[in-house]
């Protein structure tokens, strides 16, 4: 059986206050679209992903999704969201695909328990939507209140909705020109098919204004876990280097010496950030055979990292750092780092902890010879 996931972001509403569609729009840390791809493409049982996009937004579509857009069918849509289902269900006609979950992107965040009950589902049934119950007490009336009405088998439909493809393709191409259109699974039942129901989740919530963007926000930080990495970093100390610290320049009479700027604070948190995911160390990220990274500022390295860690849908909650010299003197300098490294993480200055000790001039860092830094990142991931 094949199985293709058509996702719909075709529209050309923007984000209050911004200028691209809402859904390139970022949304913890990437463009929206892209969590919805990232659920759908990788559930094991779809093989194939078609994007319907709007008139004009190809070039953005490609620079928004990377690499990922090779993996999909990019297909134009139309004025009205079922013109651009049709698109997409047309474009799909003739690939063997049997089955197909049309999908909203304005719905950013898909369980995998949700497509696995649907594909269940269409055992059973040439169509199955997800629903959930209607908790709130529903009335008529505009100004004054009017009559209740009963919610007893009332539903909220979401998305994606999955079909026996043949099946809505036929209902689409049946649907008559001039009628308003209603969503795929009434289109299906118009054509005399059953429709099953299973269980929606709250997490599949449309982002339709301004405000559902932080709302989006926090359930998605609500389903995160929290993890913590450490990075650890030594320089030598060299006359005539500067000395650079937490991305400032700090005056001392020596400074390190490194590949880079040797800014062994940002070393040590971007080992930390990286650890969080797994990624590596910084080494494999920015070699240091590479010559471009002769005397580059290590804000880059932290930036690069901060994003690997957001492009997960991670959140950096909290950077602990300790610096280990006998000078310079950190205390003077302290609240300068602290905001330099809060800046660079977009992070609030409670974000950022720094501590300053010496070795009691025991070991290099007592000698004077170089610097040592430790640091501490906590993060909190999807699982
Ligand atoms: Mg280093």
């Amino acid at each position: 059986m094949t199985t293709a996931a058509l996702i719909v972001a075709a529209g050309n509403g923007v984000r209050a206050g911004g200028t691209v569609a809402k859904q390139f729009a970022q949304l913890c840390g990437k463009p929206m679209l892209s969590h919805s791809f990232s659920a759908l493409s990788s559930h094991p049982a779809v093989t194939e992903i078609t994007l319907v996009i709007g008139e004009g937004q190809q070039d953005q579509a490609r620079e928004k999704l990377g690499d990922s857009v090779n993996f999909v069918n990019l297909v134009t849509g139309g004025a009205e969201r079922r013109d651009s289902v049709r698109a997409g269900l047309e474009a799909l006609e003739g690939k063997g695909v049997t089955r197909v979950l049309i999908h909203d992107a304005a719905r950013p965040f898909v369980p995998a328990a949700v497509i696995d009950a649907l594909l269940e589902a269409l055992d059973q049934a040439p169509g199955a939507i997800p629903a959930l119950p209607v908790a709130d007490t529903l009335a008529k009336g505009t100004e004054f209140l009017g009559d209740n009405v009963a919610r007893a088998n009332l539903n909220r439909i979401q998305t994606p909705q999955a079909f026996h493809f043949d099946a809505i393709l036929a209902a689409h191409r049946a649907w008559p020109a001039d009628e308003e259109a209603t969503d795929d699974a009434q289109m299906l039942r118009r054509m005399g098919q059953d429709v099953l129901l299973v269980p929606g989740d709250p997490m599949l919530e449309k982002i339709t204004h301004p405000q559902d963007f932080a709302a989006a926000e926090a359930r998605h930080a609500a389903t995160l876990i929290s993890r913590s990495a450490t990075g650890f970093d030594v320089h030598r100390f060299e006359t005539g280097q500067e000395l650079w610290l937490g991305g400032i320049r700090i005056p001392h009479d020596k400074g390190l010496s490194g590949h880079s700027d040797a800014d062994v604070a940002l070393h040590a948190i971007t080992d930390a950030l990286l650890g969080t995911i797994g990624a590596g160390d910084i080494g494999m990220h920015f070699p240091p055979s590479d010559p471009k990274w002769r005397g580059a500022a290590s804000a880059q390295f932290l930036e690069h990292a901060a994003k690997l860690v957001r492009e997960q849908g991670g959140i950096i909650d909290f950077i602990d750092l300790t610096l280990i010299c006998e000078a310079p003197k950190i205390g003077p300098h302290r609240e300068a780092i602290r905001a330099s490294i809060a800046a660079l993480l977009s992070l609030p200055l409670s974000g950022v902890s720094l501590k300053a000790t010496t070795t009691e001039r025991l070991g290099f860092t007592g000698r004077g010879e170089g610097m040592a830094a430790q640091a501490i990142a906590t993060v909190r991931l999807p699982e």
